[in-house]
């Protein structure tokens, strides 16, 4: 019989994860069972997944740049990856923006929804606020300074410094291509057989894939807040969505245009990712994942994909900068602020560079929303009003966040002349080799 697609694995695993929530939350035991018994196996997923992050990091990303054999094509990768994430940020800020300016959903606010928001989530936004503020309290070239570790174990032993960690690694990686080829050649061969171990692991840990994703949802789900503030919500809600899939279809039609590939093959190949950003929302959890796709079934060469995607989950949030800017401008609306051309202009600056700083992890964007808030001028008490449905959000941002790394991988790839057909191995190829021999 023919295995059903990893993708729809997972969405039978989400599906199945929703409705067994909502079955047994009916009955009033439900929602216990669910996190004591059910809510840890999703835990154990997501960690199973950041477990990989920095050792997948360091051995692809040495391996990746050693491979490159010269200073000058790491730098003009270097260049191309950068200046394309920003473009495409950019891009999704400027849709957001437009839409949000388009439907007004702020407008469609009551005064008394309006209190009720803040009354119920006025406390969680101000521990937002606060952690926003230790963030803004740091000098301008505070973001280079942290860059820097000062011990690389140290940067190794937790997944938010991954900036430090591939910092570690290009460097690392750097040294090796300027020694002579003899000398690099053992720790190179070392680096060659740990990539390819971390890759098996995350094969097998995918295997675990739609076991994990029913756990996560079905906690979700009876962990979510009341339905009559989705409601009040859903207006808003929807421009932030609308936005998204509209920047999905950008990538999709971007990639077609610059590299002939179908967005059917885009899209197909890199949804488990985009469903595990989803069930997760975590680019940073989702990294190990991507790197997989985007290698294995979007045929963009390892030398590229271990350099582009790295710094994509940590940088490039095109998702992440959409929503914050809608969230920033309807949070105005809400509040009955009118922001002029030049504070519109400002955001698109703000939400650029504070996509930038979010952390990959669950709720980061809504942190750094606050210094856009602060920079033009809109009242961060606001940040009450969309906290209802902010998880959501959070998890269709994060596919985005992914699929915009995985696009600009198949760009840059292709820019490179490192875009070839894909080569899918399956989680037991070498195992089955190895019986053959025998
Ligand atoms: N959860 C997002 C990510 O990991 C960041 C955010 O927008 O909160 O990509």
């Amino acid at each position: 019989m023919k295995k059903l697609e990893l993708h729809w694995q997972i969405l039978i695993g989400m599906g199945l994860g929703i409705l067994f929530a909502f079955i047994l939350s009916y009955f009033e035991w439900g929602s216990g069972f669910i996190t004591d018994w059910i809510k840890p196996f999703g835990t154990i997923f997501i960690n199973a997944l950041k477990l990989i992050a920095v050792p997948l990091i360091l051995a692809s990303l040495i391996k990746g740049v050693s491979d490159l054999k010269d200073i000058s094509s790491l730098s003009k990768m270097g260049l191309r990856t950068i200046l394309t994430y920003l473009a495409t940020t950019v891009i999704a800020v400027s849709i957001g923006l437009i839409i949000v300016n388009v439907f007004e959903p702020g407008k469609s606010i009551e005064s008394d929804t309006r209190e009720e928001l803040v009354e119920s989530y006025g406390g969680d936004a101000e521990t937002t606020r606060q952690n926003a503020q230790k963030q803004k309290e740091s000098g301008p070239l505070q973001a280079l300074e942290d860059l820097v570790p000062e011990n690389i174990f140290g940067a190794a032993s937790s997944n938010s410094n991954m900036l430090q960690v591939i910092f570690f690694a290009i460097f690392f990686g750097i040294g090796m291509i300027l020694i002579p080829e003899k000398q690099s050649k053992p720790i190179k061969e070392f680096f060659d057989s740990l990539n390819e171990v971390i890759l098996k692991m995350i094969d097998l840990i995918m295997l675990a894939a739609p076991y994990g994703v029913f756990a996560l949802l079905a906690a979700l789900v009876v962990e979510a807040p009341s339905a009559d503030l989705f409601i009040a919500l859903a207006y808003y809600a929807l421009c932030v969505a609308g936005g998204l899939i509209l920047m999905i279809g950008f990538y999709a039609s971007v990639v077609g245009i610059f590299t002939k590939k179908s967005p059917r093959f885009f899209l197909n190949g890199i949804s488990p990712a985009q469903l595990l950003a989803f069930s997760t929302s975590s680019s940073a959890a989702t990294l190990p994942v991507t790197m997989e796709r985007v290698e294995e079934h979007l045929g963009v060469h390892p030398q590229v994909s271990s350099f582009v995607l790295p710094i994509g989950a940590t940088i490039n949030m095109d998702g992440t900068s959409l929503y914050q800017a809608v969230a920033a401008v309807f949070i105005a609306q809400a509040f009955g602020i009118e922001l002029s051309f030049a504070a519109q202009l400002g955001i698109i600056a703000t939400a650029t560079l504070a996509s930038i700083g979010s952390a990959a992890v669950p709720g980061a964007g809504m942190v750094m929303l606050v210094i856009v808030l602060g920079q033009a001028g809109i009242p961060e008490a606001g940040l009450a009003l969309i906290f209802a449905v902010d998880r959501p959000l959070d998890m269709l941002r994060t596919s985005v966040n992914v699929t915009g790394d995985a696009a600009v991988a198949m760009l840059v790839a292709k820019s490179q002349d490192k875009l070839g057909d894909p080569q899918v191995k399956d989680w037991d190829d070498n195992y089955k080799k190895t019986e053959s021999q025998n």
